[in-house]
């Protein structure tokens, strides 16, 4: 199962604990990760494997929301700064859009994102 990590710079704190509080959940062999870049490399710190993309602003939304609409990534978990706006806004926007057109889970908290988890970590 690939999921998708990606936080607005206001959020990667967040991101970074909620990740620390699912390390043994995330390092199932069965799940693969991708991100958008810093996020990414925020993820590797904690020891995480993950695939990099580009950059949110640079196109790593854009990327992400590709790989959902081909059907290789199927979750999303995507900590939106809900008290910023973005350039890259068209791109976020875009994402949100694809993951409601092809029914994939997408979580834009911290509280969603963990139930996800939980209703699928049994499941694997
Ligand atoms: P980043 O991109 O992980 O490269 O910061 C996230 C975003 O801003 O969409």
């Amino acid at each position: 199962m690939e999921i998708a990590i990606i936080a607005h710079d206001g959020m990667k704190a967040d991101m970074v604990q909620f990740l620390n509080n699912n390390l043994e959940f995330l390092r199932n062999p069965k799940i693969n990760l991708i991100a958008t870049g810093t996020t990414g490399s925020k993820a590797e710190k904690l020891g995480l494997k993950i695939t990099k993309f580009l950059s949110g602003p640079k196109g790593g939304d854009a990327q992400i929301a590709a790989r959902v609409a081909e059907g290789k990534t199927q979750m999303v978990i995507f900590f939106k700064d809900p008290m910023s706006s973005h350039p890259h806004e068209p791109d976020i926007n875009m994402l949100i859009r694809i993951c409601d057109v092809h029914d994939v889970p997408l979580a834009t908290n911290d509280a969603t994102a963990q139930l996800l988890f939980e209703a699928i970590a049994n499941k694997l």
